[in-house]
């Protein structure tokens, strides 16, 4: 039987997590020019500092340039700032066109829908009532939560909104990287289930959204062909993976829980294990799976990406 995240952590940081979450206040704004990684899409969008889903393989706090120190370690995912007046920097930053046909990422540090739901709601009746030229070129979404909820106002955006390259208006980048509920539980504090994640998925897609499900830190699963069936029945035309991170050049999975997976599941991390599963996700998708940075950068441009894979 698999750990509980309360063991797990406990492993790690020598202490029983944090009863509650501790929220605080942000002064810094929301908007970034996009570095690192992320580099290019043109700018990053955060809502808040920290992340309630506090999972306990997330990169976030072990990058120094991610988040703020006091919130590394064991206090990541018990300690989050909202930033203060979110929607108004927001409107303010889209009138003033500095969102005007630029490409922007919410968000690699932080999940942009573990927010208060009026927050995120607000932020797309924004962009619907804005004039066409100050819109973005394109947003991508990075969760594991459920922009499903938005669903809706979305999808009038989408229709509304013609990008200047051709491609949609908004991707969302889903990160589902196990069906085993045991599993999300052990390793992510608070984020939705696979049922919930499979759910939010299908909403977006029959809201007429794009949807490239990332299967990311990639885990095991109990009918990985199944669900990649699924994805092809919602008309999802590719996919992303990204297997867990030793020793690369950015995003590298922490050292805590590498220990613990080279403890309790050394496959995650064997490279041949990996081509292994690489193989049966080709096996349903084709040559249509990117893999870590090929995958990130389709997500500026994913109609480009999918031209690609098509000639
Ligand atoms: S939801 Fe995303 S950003 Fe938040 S802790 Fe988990 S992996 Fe990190």
């Amino acid at each position: 039987m698999s750990q509980t995240y309360d063991q797990i952590y406990q492993r790690f940081f020598n202490a029983p997590p944090p009863e509650h979450v501790k929220y605080g206040e942000s002064k810094t704004d929301i908007l970034r020019e996009a570095r690192g990684f992320i580099e290019g899409f043109d700018l990053t969008m955060q809502t808040q500092v920290g992340c309630p889903g506090g999972c306990l393989f997330c990169y976030v706090p072990s990058g120094r340039m991610l988040t703020p120190e006091s919130l590394r370690g064991g206090q990541w995912g018990f300690e989050v700032r909202p930033k203060r007046e979110v929607v108004k920097k927001f409107e303010t930053h889209l009138r003033e066109g500095q969102l005007a046909d630029k490409t922007i990422y919410w968000s690699g540090v932080t999940d942009p829908y573990a927010t208060r739901p009026a927050e995120t709601r607000a932020i797309w009746d924004a962009l619907n009532n804005a004039p066409a030229h100050l819109r973005p070129r394109r947003i991508a979404i990075q969760t594991r939560y459920r922009p499903d909820r938005d669903a809706e106002t979305i999808s009038d955006y989408v229709r509304a909104t013609a990008s200047s390259d051709g491609g949609p208006a908004v991707v969302v980048s889903y990160s589902i990287g196990s069906d085993r509920e045991d599993l999300i539980r052990a390793w992510e504090k608070a984020t939705p289930s696979y049922q919930q994640r499979m759910t939010a998925i299908q909403t977006l897609r029959e809201s007429g959204i794009w949807v490239v499900p990332t299967l990311s830190p990639f885990g095991l699963w109990s009918d990985l062909e199944g669900t990649l069936r699924q994805f092809k029945g919602w008309q999802i035309p590719y996919i992303t993976c990204l297997f867990f991170k030793k020793a690369t050049d950015s995003a590298n999975t922490p050292s805590p829980f590498l220990a613990y997976l080279e403890h309790e599941y050394p496959m995650l991390l064997d490279p041949q294990w990996q081509h292994e599963q690489l193989a049966r996700l080709q096996s349903v998708y084709g040559d249509h799976v990117l893999l870590s940075k090929a995958g990130f950068a389709s997500l500026t441009a994913p109609h480009r990406a999918l031209e690609k894979m098509l000639s």
